[in-house]
C-alpha cells in the first residue's frame, strides 16, 4: 500500500481554556488522489479542522501527517497545501493572468516556468481566453476558477476547498461542480472539500466524513453513508427528506421482536434479535421515506391519516400521522393520496435501521466500522 497523503490522528482543538471543544479527537486518513468531503452543520468543527491542517491553528492534542511526516509546528507556507476560500480573495484590479502569476512571481520562480504553469492552469480551467481581462469584470464562477487556478499553479500536495461554491447561484454552482469533477479526473489531485451541503458532498466526494459536535460520526464511501448510516445523526443529516427516526423501545415476546412507540408498533425481522437490546430498552427506529409504501385500509401495516401532501415535481412527500407519530413517505406524484385519507403504510423489513437509544449508534454495525464515539 502506498502511504496515505494525509492522516489526522486523535486531533483535538480546545478554545477558552477547554470550555469550548471545537474538535474532539478525530481520526481521518485521506489517500493520494482521493476527494474527501468534511460534511456537517455550522459549528461542528469543519473550519477548525481545516485551519489545523493548513497550519493557521495549532492543535491542542493529536497529530497531522502529510506524506507520512508530522507537520505540527511547520509554518502554513511550508506545508504545500493550497487553500481556496468561499470568498475567493481574487485581486479585482489585476488581470486574470496577473492573478494567476502573482504568487509565483513573489516566490521568485523563473519567468518561463511561470508562463508555462499559468498557461496550463488557464487551459485546465477554461480561462485561456480571459487571461487579459480585469478580474473586476468576471462573474462569480469565473472568479472562483481564478481562485482555484491561482492555487493550482503553486502545485500543492493537497487542495483544500472551504465551502467553495456557497457564494454562487444555483446554476453556476452546478456548472462548477461539473468543472471540479472534470478537474479531479484530469489531474488526480488529493482534495479535501469542506461543506455543509450534502448534495455537494455526495456528488463530488469519494468518501465523506460526517461531523457533528466536533466528532466524526461516520467516515465512509458516499453510498455507505447514505445506505448504512452508522449514527443517528448521519441518518437524519443525509437524505432529503431525511430518514424517519422514531424513539421507542424494544418488545420481546418469545422469539418475536418488535419496535413500539405509543400506538406505533412494527414487527422487526429476526436479524435484529441478536443485536437489539432487551425488552423495554430504548431504541430509535429508522426508515427512509422512499422505502415506505402506501396501501389502502385493510392491508397489513401501520394505519394512519394523511396530514400533508407536498408535491415535488415527479414525486410527492406525504406525511402520515399514526397516533402521535408522523412518518414521511415519498411516492410518485401520480399515486399520491389526498389530505385526510386513511392509509396503511407498509414498512419493508429489509430497509429498517435500528439505533441504540443510549449511544445513538447503528445496532447492526460493529462499533469499529463506525468511527469514533
Ligand atoms: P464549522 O466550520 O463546522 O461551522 P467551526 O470549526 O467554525 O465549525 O467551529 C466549531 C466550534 O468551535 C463552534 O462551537 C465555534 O463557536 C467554536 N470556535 C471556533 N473558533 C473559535 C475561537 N477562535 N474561539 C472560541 N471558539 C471557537
Amino acid at each position: 500500500m502506498t502511504q496515505p497523503k494525509l492522516e489526522l490522528v486523535a486531533l483535538r482543538k480546545e478554545y477558552d481554556g477547554g470550555d469550548v471543544v471545537a474538535v474532539d479527537g478525530i481520526d481521518l486518513t485521506v489517500e493520494r488522489g482521493e476527494t474527501v468531503a468534511l460534511l456537517g452543520p455550522s459549528g461542528c468543527g469543519k473550519s477548525t479542522t481545516l485551519n489545523m491542517i493548513v497550519g493557521l491553528e495549532e492543535p491542542t492534542a493529536g497529530d497531522i501527517h502529510i506524506d507520512g511526516r508530522s507537520v505540527i509546528g511547520l509554518a502554513p507556507g511550508k506545508r504545500n497545501i493550497g487553500l481556496v476560500f468561499q470568498d475567493y480573495a481574487v485581486f479585482t484590479h489585476m488581470t486574470v493572468a496577473k492573478n494567476l502569476s502573482f504568487g509565483l512571481e513573489i516566490g521568485g520562480l523563473p519567468r518561463s516556468e511561470i508562463t508555462r504553469r499559468v498557461g496550463e492552469a488557464a487551459e485546465l480551467l477554461g480561462l485561456s481566453s480571459l487571461l487579459k481581462e480585469k478580474a473586476a469584470y468576471l462573474g462569480g464562477s469565473q472568479l472562483q476558477r481564478v481562485a482555484i487556478g491561482r492555487t493550482l499553479v503553486t502545485q500543492p500536495a493537497i487542495l483544500l476547498l472551504d465551502e467553495p461554491l456557497s457564494n454562487l447561484e444555483a446554476e453556476a454552482r452546478q456548472a462548477m461542480r461539473r468543472e471540479l469533477r472534470r478537474l479531479q479526473g484530469k489531474i488526480g489531485l488529493t482534495i479535501i472539500y469542506v461543506t455543509h451541503d450534502q448534495t455537494e458532498a455526495l456528488s463530488l466526494a469519494d468518501r465523506i466524513a460526517v461531523m457533528s459536535a466536533g466528532k466524526i460520526r461516520q467516515y465512509d464511501r458516499t453510498s455507505t453513508v447514505y445506505g448504512d448510516p452508522a449514527h443517528v445523526f448521519v441518518a437524519g443529516f443525509i437524505g432529503s427528506p431525511s430518514m424517519n427516526l422514531v424513539r421507542g423501545e424494544i418488545r420481546r415476546d418469545g422469539p418475536a421482536i418488535s419496535f413500539i412507540s405509543d400506538q406505533l408498533q412494527v414487527p422487526l425481522p429476526s436479524r435484529f434479535a441478536g443485536v437489539a437490546p432487551g425488552h423495554g430498552e430504548p431504541v430509535i427506529f429508522g426508515i427512509r421515506p422512499e422505502n415506505i409504501m402506501i396501501t389502502r385500509p385493510g392491508h397489513p401495516g401501520v394505519t394512519g391519516i394523511v396530514s400533508s401532501v407536498e408535491p415535488r415535481g415527479p414525486e410527492a412527500i406525504v406525511t402520515v400521522r399514526s397516533g402521535n407519530k408522523s412518518l414521511d413517505v415519498v411516492v410518485p406524484a401520480a399515486d399520491r393520496p389526498a389530505r385526510g385519507d386513511e392509509v396503511v403504510l407498509r414498512i419493508p423489513a429489509d430497509h429498517i435501521v435500528l439505533f441504540s437509544g443510549e449511544t445513538d449508534r447503528n445496532l447492526s454495525l460493529s462499533p469499529i466500522l463506525g468511527a469514533a464515539a
